[in-house]
């Protein structure tokens, strides 16, 4: 028997910060959402692993809060102990073989309280309540328009039919899904050429992440993080210090110099030359374990100035995260908020 597509109001791709704020604002306005997203878990680049007997943030190291809506989700998480300020600010140096300075502007830096993944998952929790469905390890293929209604493509299952779509990977992997499903001229165009050109100008650098457990404590002065002004890495993080790792650990995240520049070079490579330039903040240290991630797409470098782009309006497709409305964490919620309420205004007229 073949498996007909689940029907829903909303499909939302991508359970990272956008996708799931996307579905807060969604599910506050009554509508049946599903979240599919290809990892195993939530949280997309806010991103948290084990490492040996350490616990390492690969991906965002922190985050600030500028603006009233995303104040009040950090709030709600501060208050159930989600998440936890970390500093107000960190040192700075212009590289990695110069001292560094302490840099303290007063304005608060924010971690998850066990790893960065924390605010994700206390988000998803609080969509459980609201019968969002969340699919975890369920890859989008596919984003097609068939009979007024939006139809995802799932990799080895049924898939999904909307009534609506937020699309929040980022924007070269969206295009690509929209490639597969046939909504880009000269397929099928039913995403114009404007929109197309608007959504393809959005650049990203990417960014090697590499791990590193240690024996004993390492020289990266508190409150744990380094950022750099130059050189082949942009920042440096110890984990212990952070309050995240039972053990010490650094996360070591190459410039987007570096990392354009070493992109497809053996990872072997790529993690002794940023080992030999993190060694003067590695000190005595034995590293124990290593491990390297590479981030294609890790931070905008273009972005759009908008808070969203509706890719299509019927039925509505929108593209949200980190490339609209200011990049980063904030940026991203910001996005994801922006782009369901625009969303249940559609679906859900006055
Ligand atoms: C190395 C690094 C360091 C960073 N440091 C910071 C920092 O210190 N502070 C800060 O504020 N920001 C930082 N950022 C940026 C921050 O992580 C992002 O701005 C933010 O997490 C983006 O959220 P998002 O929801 O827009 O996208 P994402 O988190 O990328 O979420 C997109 C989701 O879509 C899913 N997906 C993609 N394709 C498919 C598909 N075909 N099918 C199903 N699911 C799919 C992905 O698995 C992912 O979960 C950093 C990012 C990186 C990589």
């Amino acid at each position: 028997m073949v498996e007909e597509p689940r029907e829903c109001d909303v499909a939302i791709i991508g359970a990272g910060i956008a996708g799931l704020c996307a579905a807060l604002t969604l599910t506050q306005a009554g509508l049946n959402v599903v979240i599919v997203d290809k990892a195993r878990g939530v949280g997309g680049r806010m991103a948290t692993r084990r490492l040996g007997g350490a616990v390492i943030d690969h991906g965002a190291q922190f985050f600030t809060v500028r603006g009233e809506a995303f104040d009040a989700i950090v709030s709600d998480a501060l208050q159930h102990g989600a998440v936890a300020p970390w500093c107000s600010g960190f040192a700075r140096a212009a590289a990695a073989d110069q001292p560094a300075a302490p840099a303290d502007d007063g304005h608060p830096r924010y971690r998850g309280a066990t790893g960065m993944t924390d605010l994700p998952k206390f988000l998803a929790e609080r969509l459980g309540g609201t019968g969002t469905s969340l699919r975890t390890t369920s890859r989008v293929t596919a984003i097609a328009i068939a009979d007024g209604r939006v139809r995802l493509g799932l990799d080895g299952g049924a898939g999904f039919v909307a009534r609506g779509c937020v699309v929040t990977p980022p924007v070269p992997q969206a295009l690509d899904l929209f490639a597969a499903g046939g909504l880009l001229a000269p397929a099928g165009g039913r995403i114009d050429t404007d929109t197309h050109r608007l959504l393809a100008s959005v650049a990203y650098d990417p960014c090697f992440a590499l791990m590193l457990v240690l024996d004993r404590p390492s020289l990266v002065p508190p409150p744990g993080g380094v950022q750099f002004e130059s050189g082949p890495i942009g920042w440096l993080a110890d984990n212990q210090q952070k309050g995240i790792s039972p053990v010490p650990a650094l996360t070591v995240h190459a410039s987007g110099e570096f990392s354009r520049a070493r992109f497809d070079d053996p990872p072997d490579e790529v993690m002794q030359a940023l080992r030999v330039a993190a060694a003067p903040w590695i000190g005595d240290a034995t590293v124990v374990e290593q491990s390297l991630q590479r981030w294609k797409f890790a931070l905008p470098t273009v972005v759009l100035n908008v808070p969203f782009v509706a890719a299509t309006t019927v039925p509505p497709l929108v593209c949200c995260g980190d490339a609209f409305a200011g990049p980063k964490v904030e940026g991203a919620a910001r996005s994801g908020m922006a782009a369901g309420r625009w969303l249940a205004g559609v679906l859900n007229p006055a």
